[in-house]
This record gives C-alpha cells, sequence and structure tokens, in this order.
C-alpha cells in the first residue's frame, strides 16, 4: 500500500501501443497491462522515483502523481495520440481569452 506516492491514470484514450510505453517506460514497475488497460501496481507505488519519464510520455491529464507528504501534484504533460479529444476544442484551435 502506498504511503508516500499516489498515482493515477485514466487510460481511457490510450493506445494498445501507448499502454505498452507506460509500462515500459517506468524503471520501477509501476505500471502494468491488465485486460487492455493500464493498472497502477498498489505495491510497487512507493517506489516511484519521480523521474517524471511517465509524465512526459502520458498525454495531459491522463496521469497523475501525487506526493502525499506534500499534496503536491504533478501531471501529465505528453503529447499522445488522441490529446485533442481531451480538450473541448478538438480542432485544435484556441478560444479567445
Ligand atoms: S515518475 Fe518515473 S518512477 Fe515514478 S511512476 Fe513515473 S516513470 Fe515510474
Amino acid at each position: 500500500m502506498a504511503t508516500f506516492i499516489e498515482i493515477n491514470v485514466d487510460d481511457g484514450e490510450y493506445t494498445e501501443e501507448l499502454r505498452k510505453k507506460l509500462v515500459a517506460v517506468c524503471p520501477v514497475d509501476i505500471f502494468a497491462v491488465e485486460n487492455t488497460r493500464v493498472k497502477v501496481r498498489p505495491e510497487q507505488e512507493d517506489e516511484c522515483i519521480l523521474c517524471e519519464a511517465c509524465l512526459d510520455l502520458a498525454p495531459v491529464r491522463t496521469l497523475q502523481i501525487r506526493k502525499t507528504y506534500s499534496n503536491e501534484c504533478l501531471m501529465a504533460r505528453g503529447e499522445g495520440p488522441n490529446i485533442e479529444s481531451l480538450d473541448s476544442d478538438s480542432n485544435g484551435e484556441s478560444e479567445p481569452l
């Protein structure tokens, strides 16, 4: 059970390839694919070394690492497939401020 780190992933928009890449990118085996979905392995969560490789890979807002000791959250910032479908505006143009 995690004590210091909580990791949440929403892989609903991920391709099969991206799921496999996420599993492969973590040096401490925190992610696994079960029944075609990415799962966080709770027994591994506290092994996270905060290398942020998963955050660089996962599309924006689909993965979050929370440091429970400081409540700081690190958010995914990658450019995985279907990233535009996660935004309300899917044509790539920004709404005026
Ligand atoms: S930050 Fe690094 S160690 Fe932690 S879950 Fe992501 S890839 Fe794994």
